[in-house]
């Protein structure tokens, strides 16, 4: 594949962090979890949805209001009487909502409702779609095509990104297969292949790649263990009653479930479940702020710590790509050391490093708390030089 597409990624170049909404973020530290129906059903229903997920550590809520069937008899969705329902619940629980669009006219109906626009497998390689959803200013989810190669993938991701639309996060959702135990074969080390290819974010539909409710959880845990950076999750109040993929539909307790479970996977892979109070209206249900459009001065502050909260966030991300770096440099160092046969510990070097590092800082409080934490630095940069050490040359 060529390199020098605007999706692939380079050395130098950082991972993309896509913001779906106010402080929710797919790319990051942070997991994305998308959780919800199918196809958006009813008032009622996403209503249910909405009261069960909100503060649970979902980020968004998803819903099909224009769906792709195999046949053309079968339920089509519910159009935008479907998007106005997503909009209410989205207003009422605070929560960004995604639905997937098929056509341009379906885009630009649904781009006022929707924070994050979805392409579906179906229509992964509708260029015409493509191109126009490049001109938007809109974050996208782009799922893989039925039977696509990552190849085909990163380059459909492209058109979006040749338009001028860099908000896009692909999805890995199962690709067709001879055995049909599982409705498709879900590619986790296509997952891992794609990191290696592109600095898009990628979630894993766990739902549409397996077909059968009994199966999403440890597919989900195993995604997130292998590096991707989110979930896209089909869940239901009712789900044997679901009116589209009612076989693969989970419980809403099970959904909850879900994300339990995968908090300390994902601690161990250096990831963060979406925190529920960045979340907008946990507290209090967000129809009620909106009707009196003022901030009381608690929402204020807390309005405050949550942006705080987001800048720690993005700062902290580049903090362990610059420490990353820094341990490279440090390993180096240490194999041209032993080379050059010269002692690995240098006191007179560790002290020229925390004059420096203290220098460049400006408040005195904070100097001496930057040297503290360059003493563990160097900690780590000696112990990662003794684990990569050369064997012993073999003397003749
Ligand atoms: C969906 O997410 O509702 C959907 C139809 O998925 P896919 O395009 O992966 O089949
Ligand atoms: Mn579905």
């Amino acid at each position: 594949m060529s390199t020098n597409l605007k999706a692939s990624i380079t050395e130098t170049q950082k991972r993309t962090v896509v913001e779906i909404a106010d402080g929710v973020t797919c790319g990051g530290r942070s997991l994305l979890i998308v959780a919800g129906p199918c196809s958006v059903e009813s008032k009622e229903q996403m209503d249910q949805v909405g009261a069960a997920l909100r503060g649970q550590g979902v980020s968004a809520l998803r819903g099909g209001v224009y769906k792709p069937r195999t046949s053309p008899y079968a339920f089509q969705g519910l159009g935008e009487e479907g998007l106005q329902i997503l909009s209410d619940t989205s207003k009422k629980y605070g929560m960004p909502v995604i639905t997937e669009v098929m056509s341009e006219k379906q885009a630009d109906i649904a781009v006022h409702t929707a924070d994050v626009l979805q392409i579906g497998s179906r229509n992964m390689q509708n260029f015409e779609l493509l191109k126009h959803i490049g001109t938007l200013r809109k974050p996208v989810i782009l799922k893989r095509g039925l039977s696509a190669t990552l190849e085909e993938l990163v380059n459909a991701a492209e058109y979006i990104l040749a338009g001028g639309n860099d908000q896009v996060i692909l999805c890995e959702r199962g690709i067709r297969s001879y055995d049909n135990a599982t409705r498709n074969v879900l590619d986790l080390g296509g997952v891992v292949a794609l990191r290696q290819m592109t600095h898009l974010p990628i979630l894993v539909d766990p739902s549409h790649a397996c077909g059968r409710r009994e199966l999403v959880a440890d597919l989900a845990r195993a995604a997130i263990a292998c590096g991707a950076d989110g979930l896209m999750i089909e869940c239901h109040p009712e789900p044997e009653k679901s009116v589209s993929d009612a076989r693969q539909a989970i419980h809403m307790d099970d959904m909850i479930e879900i994300i339990r479970s995968i908090e300390p996977i994902a601690a161990a892979v250096g990831r963060t479940i979406c925190n529920p109070t960045l979340v907008k209206g946990v507290d209090e249900p967000q129809a009620e702020i909106k009707e009196s459009h003022k901030l009381t001065g608690y929402e204020t502050l807390v309005a405050e710590l949550k942006d705080i909260r987001r800048e720690i966030d993005k700062t902290d991300t580049r903090i362990a790509a610059l420490l990353e770096e820094r341990l490279m440099l440090a390993m180096r160092a240490g194999e041209l050391k032993q080379e050059l046969k010269v002692p690995s510990r240098d006191v007179a070097r560790e002290r020229e490093v925390l004059d420096l590092v203290g220098l460049a800082c400006t408040d005195p409080r904070v100097a001496a708390r930057v040297r503290n934490i360059y003493e563990r630095i160097m900690d780590a940069s000696r112990q990662i030089q003794v684990e990569n050490a050369l064997p012993k040359r073999v003397v003749a």
